[in-house]
């Protein structure tokens, strides 16, 4: 996973249980997985991109590490592979405090995977999990961090930052001025963001098949026309268009570094864990 530039962790965090409540494809590229259970009562929603470990069932069921720091790591190493959880990086889509969710009385969160095929670890459980199946959640916090000099918010991405896009536009200031760039596989993958008004979207249909993830909104942050300065750059996807936009906002935009938060999400031919 590329550098990240700075972020915002959450104070206190230990691995929490849920269950799956439903699964369902929301569109032709997208699974939306919601989970829900007593101990989300633990979990503090922080609004933007806040994003999760995600612990799924592994080889033989799911066994947590319990280690609440970063040590979990280390325990998950040590369970060996026949016993360690599947474990794969996922973005709040929504949160709903208890009382106010869809399926029952508990908080509940909607976790949005892009698939990339039905047959990856992430992707297959998302496509077959079924309502009972337990999950673990570590909280990471979030990474969009506008510095207060920044008047103006670049957001681009491929699918896979779909769901921290729409986060970071729910819980932005509805005076947010900036503008969206994101990549989608198909015209029916385009989501409703609930924009600011200040705040131009423009969604990248990649439908040739052949074209390379990241291609279309690489192009269009390239060509865009950006203000001269007070630019806060979000970019956030696969590894190449992250680092890619990235050097492009500070070398050929004069966008200082710093105000830059980049996140490869996932790297071409590369499984993580
Ligand atoms: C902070 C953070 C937040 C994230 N939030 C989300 C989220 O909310 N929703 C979401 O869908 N993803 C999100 N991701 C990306 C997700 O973690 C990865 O895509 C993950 O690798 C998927 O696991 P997998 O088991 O499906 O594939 P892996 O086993 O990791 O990889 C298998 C193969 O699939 C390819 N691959 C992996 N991801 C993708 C992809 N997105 N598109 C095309 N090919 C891919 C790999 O190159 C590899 O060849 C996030 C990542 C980070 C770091």
């Amino acid at each position: 996973m590329a550098k990240r530039t700075k972020y915002l962790k959450p104070e206190d965090r230990r691995i929490l249980t849920a269950d799956v409540l439903a699964s369902k494809r929301i569109s032709p590229n997208f699974v939306r997985v919601t989970i829900g259970g007593n101990e989300l009562a633990d979990y503090t929603p922080m609004g933007f991109d806040q994003w999760f470990r995600l612990f799924m069932p592994g080889r033989n069921g799911l066994r947590l590490p319990t280690a609440a720091s970063n040590l979990w790591y280390a325990q998950y190493l040590m369970m060996g592979k026949d016993h360690r959880p599947l474990v794969r990086n996922y973005t709040v889509r929504e949160h709903r405090a208890a009382g106010a969710g869809t399926f029952g009385t508990t908080a509940e969160i909607d976790i949005d995977f892009a698939m990339h095929g039905d047959h990856t670890p992430a992707c297959g459980w998302a496509s077959a999990c079924e309502p009972g199946s337990t999950v673990g959640l570590l909280d990471e916090g979030i990474t969009y961090q506008p510095p207060e000099h920044t008047t103006w918010s670049l957001l681009a991405g491929d699918e896979s930052a779909l769901p921290a896009i729409a986060g970071i536009l729910k819980s932005a200031p509805r005076d947010l001025q900036g503008a969206v760039y994101v990549e989608i596989a198909h015209a029916d993958d385009t989501q409703d963001l609930n924009e600011p008004e200040g705040v131009h979207v423009d969604w990248l249909v990649r439908s040739d098949p052949d074209t390379e993830v990241g291609t279309l909104v690489t192009e269009a942050v390239r060509a865009a026309n950006l203000p001269g300065d007070a630019t806060y750059g979000w970019v956030a996807g696969e590894q190449k268009l992250a680092s890619g936009l990235r050097r492009h906002l500070v070398n050929d935009r004069g966008v200082p570094k710093a105000d830059v938060t980049f996140t490869g999400y996932w790297r071409i031919g590369k499984a993580q864990g």
